[in-house]
């Protein structure tokens, strides 16, 4: 049970960790992210990782993420593969000839926050996007585990990929990742981590390879991320293009609405996340048979609550009303391991909430709920 430092008021909906509520993150927004950033602070740097986007005046402007990090002689970006040395900005990983990742085969249909409507899972769209009028069985998705992010969740599920960070390993090239997907049970490649959002030049340059020799053999190869959104806008327009033509789909997962709450919980802005979803809303429209972009929230009880749903939903319904929302149970992780699961009665509220603004959405992992 966790104790908020500025209310003094304890639940075991509150952090340990954090030690601040939500509705002290409301209404003391300041005082909470003083906090906050110094808990994180700790946090981080025991990965040897900045603790916040890099601001520093005399720095070189960094367009890796939308953090836009400005880097300075000697030091390294929020990511943790991009370093100024001697006035130079290098990527220590990300770049085409070495992305930071692990990759594996993982059978069809999957457990992706997608698998209600994609076409690997469901037989949506086809003959064209999918092998089959069911779950495509006996294929296989391509999962490209990036080694680095843009977010720094306190909940994150999948906190190990820090250390493939600061290990700067295990690296591959663009082409010998792409060679991976000519396996002809492989039917899509998901991006996902970490985030790719951080590696978006070796990313892209993976897609164009694959894309490339699923063209010549006349074979589907659908092309998916499971991102933050936290990318540099310059990279949307191919990442849309590459998800339209492939029938993949583009999984925003939306943290948070209040935007201060977002710097706590994942130590940045989510108003790049938003604005990016809106630019992709574009090529959504373009291909309503396969939805082009899906959104999940993860439901951290005492943290994200039906006012933060009911805002992102409505963000999402001013793009396009049928866009797929996934309501996703939370279990303790990474440093809000103390937090409950999330209430069966607080995913419901949620699900009708977004059922108001939203004609699509589903509580993902269901059995998590308590
Ligand atoms: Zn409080």
């Amino acid at each position: 049970m966790g104790k908020c430092s500025l209310c003094h008021i304890s639940h075991p909906t509150i952090s340990s960790f954090l030690s601040i509520c939500l509705n002290c993150i409301r209404k003391r927004p300041e005082e909470a992210l003083e906090i906050a950033q110094k808990r994180r602070a700790s946090a981080r740097l025991k990965f040897g990782l900045p603790p916040s986007p890099l601001r520093n005046p005399n720095g070189i402007k960094c367009n890796g993420c939308a953090n836009s990090c400005s880097i300075g002689i000697g030091e390294i970006g929020f990511c943790g593969l991009v370093k100024n040395i001697e006035g130079r900005l290098i990527r220590l990983g990300g770049s085409p000839d070495r992305g930071i990742l692990e990759w594996y085969y993982d059978p069809l249909p999957t457990n992706c926050v997608a698998s209600w409507f994609c076409p690997g899972c469901t037989g949506r769209g086809y003959p064209k996007y999918s092998y089959s009028q069911g779950p495509e069985i006996f294929h296989e998705n391509l999962a490209v585990f990036y080694g680095s992010c843009s977010y720094d969740c306190l909940y994150c599920q999948n906190w190990h990929f820090r250390k493939l960070t600061v290990g700067l390993k295990s690296f591959i090239s663009a082409k010998d990742l792409a060679a991976k997907a000519e396996k002809k049970s492989v039917s899509c490649i998901c991006y996902f981590g970490g985030d790719p959002s951080t590696q978006m030049p070796h990313c892209l340059e993976t897609s164009k390879i694959a894309l490339e020799k699923a063209k010549e053999s006349n074979r589907i190869l659908r092309l998916c991320w499971e991102t933050n959104g936290n990318i540099s806008e310059d990279f949307i327009p191919m990442m849309g293009e590459y998800a339209l033509e492939s029938g993949g789909n583009i999984k925003f997962d939306i943290k948070s609405w209040d935007e201060n709450l977002n710097i706590i919980l994942c130590g940045t802005s989510n108003r790049s996340s938003l604005n990016n979803l809106k630019l992709l809303g574009k090529f959504y429209e373009k291909r309503l048979e396969v939805p082009l972009i899906s959104v999940s929230t993860l439901l951290v009880p005492g943290y994200i609550d039906v006012e933060e749903v009911r805002n992102i939903a409505e963000f999402i319904s001013s793009i396009n009303r049928s866009i797929p929302y996934t309501l996703l149970g939370f279990y303790g992780c990474f440093l809000m391991e103390d937090l409950p699961r999330t209430s069966r009665s607080l995913a419901l509220k949620c699900k009708e909430v977004a059922l108001k603004y939203l004609d699509n959405v589903s509580i993902g992992n269901i059995w998590l709920l308590s």
